[in-house]
C-alpha cells in the first residue's frame, strides 16, 4: 500500500502544511464569490468575538498533536537524563499544581477551586495547546470557517457517565439533550448516503468502494464486493444469521471461552468463515479498538455488537446503546475550552455551550500572575517531590530549555501513568510497577479540508471503512450546527474529512505492538501521512473522478504516540476481578500530598474516566488536608 515518498510528496507536504496556516484570514480565489448558504461560519460572525493577539495553536496545520518540541524532554528523562534543579526556583507558590492540562487535569483544577474558591492553581502542560487529546483544529479559507477535532471526538454514551461527571458537564453549561437538535441525523441519508467499505487491491486484488454497508440486504451488499463467491456467502451469513456457533455451552461457559479467544479466532474456528472474511474484519475499526481482531477478545463483540457474528451465539449485558450524536464541532475540545473558561474567564469569552464553539481563545491570558488559576504551556514536568519536611510539593519543569520550579501545597499528576515513575522517583516500587502497566495505544486523527464533497455524494457514502488501507476510517464531518457554527450542508461547499490511522504490528504481542506503533509514528514524516491521504482518497473516490490534487485544501495530522488509555484485555492480562489490586489501582494511590488523576488511572479511554479520576484525586487531597 505504502507509496514511495517522492520529492513531489515532500513538496506537497510542505505546501499543504503551510497552506493551513497561511490560509487564516486569506481569501482563496475560488471562494471570493462564495454565497451565504449556511455552509460555514462567516468571518463577520467570528470577528464578533473579541480578537486576540499572540499564538493561536488551533489554527496551525501540518503535523500537530504530539509535535516536535513537546516530547524530547520527557524522552530524555526516560532515557536517564537528570535535570539540575539548582537555581531553578521561580519563587511561585500555589495551593495546587496540576501536571497535564488534558480534560482530567483541567477538571482537577476546576474541582479543587470549586471546593476552595480562594485556591491558587497552576497547570503545567508540555504541549503548545491545552486539552490533551481533546484538541481543536481550525481552518479558515476566505469567508468559510471549518472546525475539526484532533482527538477526543465525542461525549460517548453520556447516560453511562457517573453522577459526578454529569454534574460537572452541567456546571459547565453543557446540556447533552441539546445535541438531539444540533446533530442532523437526516442530512446524509436524505442525500442517499450511507456507510461503505473500501476493498483495497493489496488485500482483495482490486480497488472497490461498496456503498450500503448496514443498509443493503447483506446478500446484496456481499454480491457487490470483490470477495470470492464462498466469502460472499459467509459474509451474508455472518451478518444475517441468528445461529449459535457455540452450541452446548452454558452462558457462563460461553463468556469464559469468548474472553480467552480473539474475535479473529472466533470467526475462523467457530463461525468458520472464509479467510477473506477474516481478512475483512482483521483491521476493521482498529481506530476504535486500538488493536486488530487477533488481539481483542471475542467477548468484546458479545458485549458490544460492533462487528458481526455473535448475535445468535451470546450476549454479555452491560453495553448501553445510545446514539452517537453528542459531538461539539471541535469534539470534546469544547469541554476543555469550557473548563479553561471557568478557570480563566479572560482567556475564552462567553457564557454558554453555544457561544464557546466560535469563541476565540486568547492564549496570552492563560498564564497571568494576577489570576488565581494559571495555565503554562510548553512546560514539561521532570521532577515532583515532597519538600519542607513533607509540608510542600516541589515541581520542576523544563520550559524553553531551562529548568524552573514552583512550590505547592498539593499536586495532582494528571499526566500519563507511564511517565509518572520517571518524574516522581520517591513513589514506592510497587506503585511504579502499577503505573508502568498503562502503555497507551498510538493513533493518528487527520482533519483534511476538501474543497467540496461531491464525490462522496455521487458515490453514496458519508463514512468509509477501509480495513486494508493506511487509514481505516474516512468520515465526512459530523453534521452538527451549534452556536452560530453550521455544518456543511451543500456537497458543493468545503468539508472537513476525518481519517484515522493506527499502526498495525501483528508480529508483536500484547502492548509491545503499541510500543512498536509509537516508534513508527514518531518516525513517520508529515509527507508520508499526506501521501497516504492523497493515495487513499484518490483510489477510494476514483469512480467519481476525485483528484486530491484539486480538492485537498489543507491538512492537519494529529499524531498521538500516547493515545488511548490501556484497558484490561483478557487475552493478555490476568483476570483482575480475582486479583487483589489491579495495576491501575495500585498506580493511582495517593502519595502524601501528591494524587494521581488522568484516565489511565481508571484504565478507561474515555472522558468520563478523566473526570471521575480528577474527582477522586482532588477528593483524596482535600481529605488529606
Ligand atoms: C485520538 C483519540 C480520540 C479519542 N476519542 C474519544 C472520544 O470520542 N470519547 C471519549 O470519551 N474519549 C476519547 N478519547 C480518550 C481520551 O484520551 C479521553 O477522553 C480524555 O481526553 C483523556 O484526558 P486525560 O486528561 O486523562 O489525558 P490526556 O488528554 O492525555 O491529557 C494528559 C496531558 O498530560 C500531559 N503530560 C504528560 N506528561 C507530562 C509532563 N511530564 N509534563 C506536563 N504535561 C504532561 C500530556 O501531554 C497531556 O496533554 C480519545 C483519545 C484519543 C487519543
Amino acid at each position: 500500500m505504502a507509496r514511495d515518498i517522492t520529492r513531489r510528496d515532500f513538496l506537497d507536504g510542505a505546501r499543504i502544511a503551510l497552506t493551513g496556516a497561511a490560509l487564516s484570514g486569506s481569501v482563496a480565489p475560488w471562494l471570493a464569490c462564495a454565497g451565504n448558504d449556511a455552509s460555514g461560519a462567516t468571518a463577520s460572525a467570528l470577528s464578533a468575538t473579541p480578537g486576540a493577539s499572540g499564538p493561536y495553536p488551533p489554527a496551525l496545520s501540518g503535523l500537530r498533536g504530539s509535535v516536535e518540541g513537546s516530547y524530547e524532554v520527557a524522552h530524555a528523562l526516560v532515557a536517564g537524563r537528570r535535570f539540575e534543579r539548582a537555581g531553578s526556583a521561580t519563587g511561585e507558590s500555589y495551593d495546587l499544581v496540576v501536571v497535564g492540562a488534558g480534560l482530567s487535569g483541567l477538571a482537577a483544577a476546576y474541582l479543587y477551586r470549586r471546593a476552595r474558591p480562594d485556591a491558587r492553581v497552576l497547570l503545567l502542560e508540555n504541549h503548545d495547546d491545552f486539552g490533551g487529546h481533546a484538541r481543536r483544529n481550525e481552518f479558515r479559507v476566505g469567508d468559510v470557517f471549518r472546525l475539526g477535532y484532533g482527538g477526543t471526538q465525542s461525549i460517548d454514551t453520556p447516560s453511562n457517565y457517573s453522577p459526578d461527571a454529569l454534574a460537572l458537564l452541567r456546571e459547565l453549561g453543557i446540556d447533552v439533550a441539546r445535541f438531539h437538535r444540533a446533530f442532523d441525523s437526516t442530512l446524509y441519508p436524505a442525500l442517499g448516503m450511507s456507510e461503505g467499505v473500501f476493498f483495497a487491491r493489496e488485500d482483495f486484488g482490486v480497488d472497490r468502494l461498496v456503498a450500503g454497508y448496514g443498509e443493503l440486504p447483506w446478500p446484496e451488499f456481499a454480491a457487490r464486493t470483490p470477495l470470492a463467491a464462498a466469502a460472499r456467502a459467509d459474509l451474508a451469513r455472518l451478518h444475517a444469521d441468528e445461529r449459535d456457533y457455540l452450541p452446548g455451552l452454558s452462558p457462563a461457559e460461553k463468556t469464559a471461552l469468548l474472553e480467552r479467544i480473539s474475535y479473529a479466532e472466533f470467526l475462523r474456528e467457530h463461525a468458520r468463515v472464509h479467510p477473506q472474511v477474516v481478512q475483512l474484519y482483521r483491521r476493521f475499526w482498529i481506530s476504535y479498538f486500538g488493536v486488530g481482531a487477533d488481539s481483542f477478545p471475542a467477548a468484546w463483540i458479545a458485549r458490544e455488537p460492533a462487528l458481526p457474528g455473535l448475535q445468535g451465539t451470546h450476549h454479555i449485558p452491560g453495553y448501553v446503546d445510545e446514539p452517537y450524536i453528542f459531538h461539539f464541532p471541535d469534539g470534546n475540545a469544547s469541554i476543555a475550552r469550557l473548563l479553561v473558561r471557568a478557570l480563566i474567564p479572560a482567556a475564552i469569552p462567553g457564557h454558554t455551550m453555544d457561544d464557546v464553539v466560535l469563541a476565540r481563545a486568547d492564549y496570552t491570558q492563560l498564564d497571568r500572575a494576577e489570576q488565581p488559576a494559571r495555565l503554562r504551556l510548553n512546560s514539561t514536568v521532570v521532577d515532583v517531590r515532597h519538600g519542607d519536611g513533607q509540608r510542600s510539593v516541589e515541581v520542576a519543569y523544563v520550559r524553553d530549555g531551562r529548568v524552573e520550579s514552583v512550590s505547592a501545597r498539593h499536586c495532582v499528576l494528571a499526566c500519563w501513568n507511564g511517565a509518572i515513575p520517571y518524574l516522581c522517583s520517591e513513589l514506592p516500587a510497587e506503585q511504579k510497577r502499577g503505573l508502568a502497566w498503562a502503555v497507551k495505544t498510538p493513533l493518528v486523527y487527520v482533519s483534511a479540508l476538501l474543497r467540496n464533497w461531491r464525490a462522496f455524494q455521487r458515490l453514496g457514502v458519508h463514512a468509509v471503512w477501509a480495513p486494508g488501507s493506511f487509514y481505516d476510517a474516512v468520515m465526512l464531518d459530523f453534521p452538527v450546527t451549534l452556536g452560530g457554527y453550521a455544518a456543511s450542508r451543500s456537497p458543493d461547499r468545503p468539508m472537513v474529512v476525518h481519517m484515522a490511522h493506527v499502526p498495525y504490528h501483528p508480529e508483536e504481542k500484547g502492548p509491545e505492538q503499541w510500543r512498536a506503533g509509537r516508534r513508527a509514528l514518531l518516525t513517520t514524516t508529515f509527507a508520508h501521512f499526506e501521501a497516504q491521504v492523497r493515495d487513499q482518497l484518490d483510489r477510494t473516490l476514483a469512480p467519481a473522478g476525485f483528484a486530491s490534487e484539486d480538492e485537498l485544501l489543507a491538512l492537519t495530522v494529529n499524531r498521538w504516540p500516547h493515545g488511548y488509555a490501556r484497558e484490561p484485555n483478557t487475552l493478555w492480562d490476568a483476570d483482575w476481578r480475582d486479583a487483589e489490586t489491579p495495576p491501575w489501582e495500585l498506580g493511582r494511590r495517593r502519595h502524601g500530598r501528591i494524587a494521581i488523576a488522568n484516565c489511565d488511572a481508571g484504565a478507561s479511554a474515555y472522558t468520563d474516566a478523566a473526570i471521575d479520576e480528577a474527582q477522586r484525586a482532588v477528593g483524596e487531597l482535600l481529605e488529606h488536608g
